[in-house]
Order: C-alpha cells, then sequence, then structure tokens
C-alpha cells in the first residue's frame, strides 16, 4: 500500500488569512499531496512579535478558515507542547504517528525560506522532509544563494510560483486595528470569529 503525500503548512496564522489558503491549495495542486496539514504555532522561535491572538483562538480561526476545503486538515501538535515550536519536533512527532510510507512535504514562504539555515536542527529537517518554497510578493528569493549558505537544501526543494498575494498577517492586524478594510482578505467565517472576540483592537500596533 502507498502511503499519502502530506504538506506540513507551520506558521503563527495571527490572523490566518487568503495568501495562506490559497498558497496551501496551490502547492496541494502543483505537487499532488492528498492533504495539507496547518499546524499554528505555540510561538515562532525566529519571530519578533507577541501574537495579538491567544494560540486557541489562532487555532479555532484556523480551524474556520480550513473547514470547507476537504483536503485541508489542522493539527494542535504544537499547541499541545511547551514552546517555543521548534519544526523538527513536529516533524519528528508526525513521523511517529504517521504510517512510514507517508510522504511529508515542508510548506514554507519565500520570507520564512531565507531563514533556513537559522532553523533549529535543520539538516534533520532536510532528512525527513521535501520542501516547497512558495514565492511571495516583496520577498525576492534566490535558491542558488540559499544552497551557498544551506548545502545541499536544494536537492530537496520545489519550487512554487505563485500565486503571488500581497497579503501578511501584520497588514491584516494593522487593518483590524484601524477599522479598515480586511473583507475578501481573511475568510468570512475568520473574520466574524475576530469580531465576535473584539480580537486585534488594541494590541495590533505594539
Ligand atoms: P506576519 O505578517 O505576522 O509575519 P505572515 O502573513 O507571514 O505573518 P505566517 O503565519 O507567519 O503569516 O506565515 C506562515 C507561512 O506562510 C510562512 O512560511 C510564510 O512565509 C507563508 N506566507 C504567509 N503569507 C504568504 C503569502 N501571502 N504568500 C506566500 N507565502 C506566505
Amino acid at each position: 500500500m502507498t502511503g499519502q503525500r502530506i504538506g506540513v503548512y507551520g506558521g503563527t496564522f495571527d490572523p490566518v488569512h487568503i495568501g495562506h489558503l490559497a498558497i496551501a491549495e496551490e502547492v496541494r495542486y502543483a505537487l499532488r499531496l492528498d492533504q495539507v496539514l496547518f499546524v499554528p504555532a505555540a510561538h515562532q522561535p525566529l519571530k519578533g512579535h507577541a501574537p495579538g491572538a491567544t494560540p486557541l483562538q489562532r487555532l479555532e480561526m484556523v480551524r474556520l478558515a480550513c473547514a470547507s476545503n476537504p483536503a485541508f486538515a489542522v493539527s494542535d501538535l504544537e499547541l499541545r507542547r511547551p514552546p517555543p515550536s521548534y519544526t523538527r519536533d513536529t516533524l519528528v512527532s508526525l513521523r511517529q504517528h504517521l504510517p512510514p510510507t507517508s510522504d511529508l512535504t515542508l510548506i514554507i514562504g519565500a520570507d520564512a525560506a531565507r531563514d533556513l539555515p537559522r532553523w533549529y536542527r535543520v539538516h534533520e529537517i532536510l532528512r525527513m522532509v521535501y520542501l516547497v518554497i512558495v514565492a511571495r510578493p516583496d520577498h525576492p528569493f534566490d535558491l542558488a544563494e540559499l544552497e551557498t549558505r544551506l548545502p545541499g537544501v536544494s536537492l530537496r526543494t520545489t519550487l512554487v510560483d505563485g500565486p503571488r498575494l500581497a497579503v501578511s498577517s501584520t497588514d491584516l492586524r494593522l487593518r483590524l486595528a484601524t477599522h479598515r478594510p480586511t473583507r475578501c482578505q481573511i475568510p468570512d467565517a475568520v473574520l466574524g470569529y475576530i469580531r465576535h472576540h473584539g480580537l486585534y483592537l488594541r494590541d495590533a500596533l505594539a
């Protein structure tokens, strides 16, 4: 029996937006994945800002965003561990719970990919999974340059070019805090959740 082809998509998702959903769907299609597993981080070690929503609220928003796509699933694995959320630990854990024939592909945006050489035990990560690096507007990316800092990475990497949506959680937190439009950039169900819980109104500019 052949195993499932699973995309692992980690992030802060503070909040989840259409950029996240669109690239997950693009990668699923391009690599013929059976599933994309969204894994909200308790805390991302390389991110400076404190998240605006609680970890459980971010998880709930990702669940709402993924509910209508049967190929999307959400894992609370990182939220059940004490932070920081190291991807290497997540992948080890997933490997232990999945059939050995499962194929794991790690999905990351171009901005996050530039930081890869600083990731915790990155060489172990490269041995465990294939990488998909997705283009992102305003974040030029050069795989040959990354290869000079992380030899071997290009052999394990597929580049996916688009859809290039200039949407970011940082901009959306600012928009929410200043009552500017966010509709069509955040799924309706997630926006309803944000409004209901009064999220991102005060601390977003911090
Ligand atoms: P923030 O603005 O708070 O840094 P973000 O919009 O980058 O947040 P994250 O949750 O940090 O969202 O992103 C998770 C992953 O998705 C990262 O690998 C990031 O590079 C990627 N990503 C996020 N938005 C996009 C986008 N619009 N296009 C391509 N990749 C994206």
